[in-house]
């Protein structure tokens, strides 16, 4: 029996693969990555330092596009709604190899929802069903992703430095089309330069489909409206900031949500 973590360069994910090695060894278990390309460079460290020290197989998958390839090859900006990169750029290159490798009753997966994220249990159960799903972080002992990490530096490996400067996910280098408004302005004040790019990204995408698409929506007296980067990055350089919801950060769950 194969034990298969969906390894993603959170730690979440690493204290997971730490729990199901600890029960089942190391050898009997196999850490799965997929590679979106626009993955923060320190991420990669963090997943050669933490492979090293958990002692079990890697396995590094890709799908050969960016998020924003996909947006254009399928005709479609992602958002909250809908993130078609997320199905086509992790869960499906994932599906894939372990369909090619394992059978259901060969296996067992795992994710790194912790005990504070259960209600997100339901939907990969029911996705990967017949293979069976596990969440060991909703398991006790129940502990904090504070105290993940603190076990992590312990072992002398540094946190992803995401999460250091205030993101609450280490996916797409601090970016994603599922994330809200308040995680937008973060990325504007912590790496202008790579809002920046995502902005013209979203532009390249408007002026390609001709729409009037954006990641972000407002809703305003029971109305929604399109928000792009463009204009949430101006409101904020004015500092007009009544309509910018902060507390929208979004969830980001690649294995999580299935669109
Ligand atoms: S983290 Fe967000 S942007 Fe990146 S693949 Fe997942 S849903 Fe898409």
């Amino acid at each position: 029996m194969k034990h298969i973590i969906f390894y993603s360069g959170g730690i979440g994910s690493y204290a997971a693969a730490k729990r199901v090695i600890e029960k089942h060894g190391k050898e009997n278990v196999i850490l799965l990555f997929t590679d979106t390309l626009i993955e923060d460079e320190d991420l990669y460290r963090f997943i050669d330092e933490s492979v090293k020290q958990l002692g079990a197989e890697y396995i590094r998958l890709e799908d050969g596009r960016t998020p924003w390839e996909v947006f254009k090859d399928v005709r479609y900006l992602g958002n909250s709604r809908l993130a078609q990169c997320s199905h086509l750029l992790k869960q499906k290159p994932a599906d894939k190899w372990l369909k090619d490798n394992f059978k259901p009753n060969e296996c067992v997966l795992y994710l790194g929802i912790d005990w504070t994220e259960s209600h997100r249990t339901k939907a990969p159960v029911k996705n990967y069903a017949p293979y069976k799903v596990e969440f060991p972080m909703c398991e006790e002992p129940y502990i904090t992703k504070e105290e993940m990490i603190a076990e992590l530096e312990s072992l002398g490996i540094k946190q992803p430095r995401l999460y250091e400067r205030g993101y609450s996910h280490n996916n797409c280098g601090g970016f994603c089309v599922r994330a809200g408004q308040g995680h937008f302005a973060h990325l504007l004040k912590d790496n202008p330069e790579l809002y920046k790019y995502h902005e013209q990204k979203e532009q390249e995408m408007r002026d390609f489909l001709g729409k009037d698409v954006s990641i972000l929506r407002r809703t305003r007296k029971g109305e929604r409206f399109n928000l792009t980067l463009k204009q949430l990055r101006e409101e904020l350089e004015v500092k007009q900031t009544e309509n910018i919801d902060f507390d929208d950060i979004g969830g980001c769950g690649c294995f999580v949500s299935f669109d």
